[in-house]
């Protein structure tokens, strides 16, 4: 039900950053939190590899998982508030969902129409499932494409191309520390333009106490920040200029 992303660069030539991704990522959630949700959860990438803790239930849970098994401090992060939709309100169904023997992690907020039929592709090659989301096929297609191509945005879009519904997903790699991607379709996805830093949010709410200059990403259009940049392609791979915009309120 929310999503936020965060890059930061700390020796960015820009302006040095100290936001810990974690700590970005979870105040994004807490102002999401009005939307409602049922259970929560964060990924961090850096150092080489990926950490990620979630729990059922409202932030404080999640929060005090996090203290009793603290993350390593982390530059790239991503954070999710769900609303079941396919499998009920447990740990496992939490987002985020992982493969590629857990260096690969994905959030997603809305329905994957199509998942079903996804699914049973994987399991025909011998895919192992942790939960019973619609999401975790994404999460197992992207981690293949990866495999295959060595470039998470072009993975991200080549699975876009396959699932029908309404999504928006980030994905972070553990090989890949310093990027997020992210993709959506009918599902609200979009960029805050930072300085050493940036931003993904499905509403401007994740991130409008660090930044108020948003960028719109537009129906099947791919995203990939960096700390110093953030690049939009659309479905065929073409680059695409977003409209960026003031976010006219008080924080
Ligand atoms: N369909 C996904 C699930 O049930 C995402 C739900 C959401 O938008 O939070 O896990």
């Amino acid at each position: 039900c929310g999503i936020v992303g965060y890059v930061a660069d700390p020796a960015a030539r820009s302006r040095p950053v100290d936001h810990s991704a974690l700590d970005v990522v979870l105040a994004g959630l807490r102002r999401m939190e009005y939307r409602g949700y049922d259970s929560a959860g964060v990924a961090l990438v850096g150092d080489g590899r990926l950490q990620s803790e979630k729990r059922a239930g409202k932030l404080t849970n999640l929060l005090n998982a996090l203290e009793q098994n603290p993350l390593e401090p982390a530059n790239t992060g991503i954070g999710h508030t769900r609303w079941a939709t396919h499998g009920g309100p447990n740990d496992a169904n939490a987002h985020p969902h992982l493969a590629d023997g857990g260096k690969l992690a994905v959030i997603h907020n809305g329905i994957i129409e199509n998942f079903a039929q996804l699914k049973q592709g994987l399991l025909d090659d011998g895919v192992e499932f942790s939960s019973e989301t619609d999401t975790e096929v994404a999460a197992h297609l992207i981690a293949a494409e990866f495999r295959n191509t060595g470039d998470l945005t072009e993975a991200m879009r080549l699975v876009s191309a396959k699932l029908e519904g309404a999504y928006t997903l980030l994905a972070v790699h553990a090989d890949r520390p310093g990027v997020v991607v992210g993709a959506r379709r009918n599902s609200p996805l979009v960029i805050g333009l930072g300085e050493g830093e940036n931003f993904l949010g499905s509403d401007v709410a994740a991130f409008i106490e660090y930044t108020k200059e948003a960028v719109e990403i537009g129906q099947d259009q791919i995203v990939t920040i960096t700390p110093e940049k953030v690049e939009i392609i659309d479905k065929d791979g073409a680059a695409v200029q977003g409209k960026a915009y003031h976010v006219d309120w008080d924080a």
